[in-house]
């Protein structure tokens, strides 16, 4: 019997447990466990651990009956380098089955032992199937895969992944850069003929660019390739994918792949244009690389194998707790209310500074195990913002709508224009912070909960305003945080 799931620090989202068990596994920044029915999903929980590519689902259980396998046996027919690093592979399967678009998770073998890459189906049949992969310098299953010969066999799961053709019938959109062109392929092939199409392929150099002939086979397809770093020679488009998005309109469905700092940036160039959420489908190629035989950095090595995910669960019910006792401290310790006021600004700051501190330093899996304290701690903050402006209107409101309403507030007089805006933010914010609304609100949730921003800068310009020291030095270091986040995601994308 399953006793347990835990998800220990290290999970990259690549969502390949909530693919395989939606049930069980979700992702929110990481994996998450939501569902507690282990018996019922056993299998598929059984499945998730053992192809999740960096081990961080850890399954206990009291039996030792054996594990169905994950992987099926594919043997090498050929492979050939379509330019000087990414190396398309055709394998012999047996009665394999797919959706345009899936990828597969492949069981490698090397010194160290075996370890999961996944990557997405460029052609399928039951019989076959062809993936291209990018090899890099220090790749480890890229070492393994361009080493193999015809006849080598590897592991290889079922088909998954939902980035799967959508509306079929309307405008397409893709945008791709390196080997990400590779679902992009069969989906193009997917839709019907008379569906306009519009193939954005970013690569490096021109000596990059793959697959141009496969692309203008396709009916109906118009391709824009970009290159990033152009010679004199090239004559095609030049810079990066983002640089062309204005050729998508918001009729579009719109398919994004490859790495995650590029998706990220097409996603937000387009939502930042008001495209439908729901028109867009993206697949990260985020890094595998973090594996728990090989941890990275020196704080890696010490968190990876303590518990962290524990102390944040802890660390987010103590701030929770902390929050419920605001009001109560308001009401009967009126000489705490100042301390409150440090502990809501400290807070947001410190949620500030978690998401770009990640951005900038990847490899320290503490700072990305840390990204679901942003809840707790975004409570707390809001909470004293609530709890003040309780106390402070409620009992005399007449006088609340005097100091809304007035010529002070709306322009004569800075400081009180920030704490109203500071005020109203916080609220909204905490009505907001449950996971009741973010169902409700959908893809406003998300956008909703950025004006977290305008609460941070609009309590700190309140509280410079009223003489704390702390609060300018806290927002020139928040912002220098996202610029360098910002800047690093920019240039990788
Ligand atoms: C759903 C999914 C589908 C994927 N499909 C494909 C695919 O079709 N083709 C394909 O080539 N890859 C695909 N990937 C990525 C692939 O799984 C590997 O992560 C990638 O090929 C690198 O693996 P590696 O073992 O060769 O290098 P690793 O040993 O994992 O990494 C070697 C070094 O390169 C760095 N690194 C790892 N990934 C990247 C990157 N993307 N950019 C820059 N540096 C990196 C690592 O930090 C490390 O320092 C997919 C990933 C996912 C999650
Ligand atoms: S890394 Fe593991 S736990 Fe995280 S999403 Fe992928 S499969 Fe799930």
């Amino acid at each position: 019997m399953i006793k347990n799931v835990r998800i220990i620090p290290g999970c990259i989202a690549c969502k390949t447990c909530e693919n395989i068990c939606p049930q069980v596994f979700h992702i929110e920044g990481t994996s998450r466990v939501i569902g507690y029915d282990f018996e019922k999903y056993r299998q598929a929980v059984l499945r998730a651990e053992r192809m999740c590519p960096v081990n961080v689902i850890k399954v206990d259980r009291d039996d030792t009956e054996a594990v169905a396998e994950a992987f099926a046996e594919a043997t090498l027919i050929e492979s050939r380098y379509l330019t000087r690093d990414v190396l398309a592979l055709s394998f012999g399967v047996r009665e394999f089955s797919a959706v345009a678009g899936q990828y597969v998770s492949v069981r490698l073998r090397d010194s160290d032992g075996e370890f999961v890459r996944s990557y997405s189906l460029v052609e399928f049949s039951a019989a076959q199937i062809t993936l291209w992969v990018k090899i890099l310098p220090d790749g480890r299953g890229g070492r393994v895969l361009s080493s193999l010969a015809a006849g080598d066999r590897v592991g290889i799961s079922e088909a998954l992944g939902h980035f799967v053709v959508a509306e079929p019938d309307i405008p397409h959109a893709f945008v791709a850069t390196g080997t990400g062109l590779a679902p992009v392929i069969p989906m193009l092939r997917a839709l019907p003929a008379d569906t306009p199409k519009l193939v954005f392929f970013g690569v490096r150099t021109q000596a990059d660019v793959f697959a141009a002939d496969i692309l203008s086979a396709i009916p109906n397809t118009r391709t824009i390739i970009t290159c990033s770093r152009p010679s004199d020679a090239w004559s095609g488009e030049r810079g990066r994918v983002t640089d062309h998005l204005q050729h998508i309109t918001s009729d579009m469905h719109v398919s994004i792949c490859g790495n995650p700092a590029m998706v990220d940036a097409v996603e937000r160039t387009l939502t930042d244009r008001w495209h439908d959420r729901a028109r867009i489908l993206s697949e990260r190629y985020v890094d595998q690389s973090a594996d728990t035989l090989t941890p990275r950095s020196w704080i890696a090595r010490i968190v990876w194998d303590g518990e962290i995910g524990t102390f944040v669960r802890v660390a987010h019910y103590v701030l929770l707790t902390l929050s419920a006792a605001v009001p109560f401290a308001w009401g009967y310790a009126p000489s705490l209310r100042g301390d409150l006021w440090d502990v809501s600004w400290y807070a947001v700051t410190l949620l500030m500074c978690i998401r770009p501190i990640g951005d900038l330093l990847p490899d320290v899996f503490l700072f990305r195990a840390l990204l679901p304290l942003r809840q707790g701690l975004g409570i707390l903050s809001s909470v004293v913002v609530a709890t003040n402006a309780g106390f402070a209107y409620l009992p005399d409101f007449a006088n609340f709508l005097t100091l809304y309403t007035s010529a002070r507030m709306w322009g004569f007089e800075t400081r009180l224009l920030f704490a109203r805006l500071a005020e109203i933010v916080g609220i909204i914010l905490l009505i907001t912070s449950n996971s009741l609304s973010q169902r409700l609100l959908g893809k406003w949730w998300k956008r909703i909960q950025r004006l977290s921003y305008v609460y941070f800068f609009a309590a700190g310009i309140y509280l410079a305003h009223i003489g704390s020291d702390a609060a300018i030095p806290a927002m020139i270091l928040v912002g220098a945080l996202w610029i360098a986040a910002f800047v690093k995601n920019r240039r990788s994308s």
